[in-house]
């Protein structure tokens, strides 16, 4: 069954381009996965790959998800990767990460909250977690 591809976009100059097109694979930097630790009836847990990619038209960071698949639970829990990632210092969609660790995104955000307050020099704008 074909899927239509996902389209990223940058939020700075609108450029967009498909996972799997020459500029996804030309300007794509980092990658790492997330899961969510909640199985579906086979046992299976989603895995989100994210990415960021270098804006090939104004230069910004855009960061994403690049696609999912099934796997095996890592035996990370949620708060060991919303960990991690703050510990990447890379901002992030809080949207995007909400739905790979399978949060509700009010809970996110108080998680996020408590990790700013004790000290990850950050804030919360416009749905994103901004690194400052
Ligand atoms: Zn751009």
């Amino acid at each position: 069954m074909a899927k239509k591809p996902k389209v990223i976009k940058c939020k700075k100059c609108d450029n967009s381009f498909e996972i799997g097109s020459d500029e996804d694979k030309e300007t794509r930097n980092k990658e790492w996965t997330m899961v969510a630790p909640m199985p579906d009836k086979d046992g299976n847990v989603t895995i989100t790959l994210m990415a960021t990619w270098h804006c090939s038209n104004c230069g910004k960071t855009i960061r994403g998800s690049a696609g999912k698949t099934k796997g095996e639970f890592s035996g990370k829990s949620k708060k060991q990767q919303i960990d991690e990632l703050i510990e990447m210092e890379e901002d992030f969609d809080l949207e995007e990460v909400a739905d790979a660790v399978g949060v509700k995104i009010e809970n996110l955000e108080k998680i996020l909250k408590v990790h700013i307050k004790k000290g990850v020099k950050a804030k919360i704008e416009d749905g994103e977690f901004i690194f400052s």
